[in-house]
């Protein structure tokens, strides 16, 4: 289960808009408290991929995922999780998300149709990897 509140959630679906048609990305930072993700704050990120990737794939630099983590640390948090956009797609994990997602953390996945933020929703992949299982989202 993740927690956040309603303006983490505007601000992912802004970032989202903002975007699009390109996939917007960012952190989550919070608390991990007995498996469930307290979101603090969010922490966008521009998306690193190349212009003509940018549409349907959704990557994170190291040294920004560095800089994020660092950032977190320096304000007593963790990075609970990740959230990007589907331009013009449905607000589910790709083949290409599973294949590049860790355990643990929330994968928030937000659904922009025509430019308007639609769907929010949030997975968890299953430990040994094999898919994603939908997360319940509590709205503080
Ligand atoms: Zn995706």
């Amino acid at each position: 289960m993740i927690e956040f509140n309603e303006d983490h959630s505007q601000e992912m679906r802004t970032h989202g808009e903002r975007d699009y048609p390109f996939e917007c990305c960012g952190l989550m930072l919070g608390r991990f408290d007995n498996g469930r993700k307290q979101v603090v704050e969010t922490y966008p990120i521009s998306n690193a991929r190349e212009e003509e990737a940018k549409r349907n794939r959704f990557l994170i630099r190291p040294e920004e995922l560095m800089r994020g983590e660092k950032y977190a640390r320096e304000k007593g948090l963790d990075v609970v999780g990740f959230y990007h956009s589907h331009p013009d797609d449905r607000a589910v994990p790709s083949q290409y998300d599973l294949e590049h997602a860790w355990p643990t953390y929330s994968y928030i996945v937000i659904a922009v149709e025509k430019g308007q933020a639609a769907d929010l929703r949030s997975w968890e992949m299953e430990p040994d990897r094999s898919r994603f299982n939908e997360e319940e989202i509590m709205t503080r």
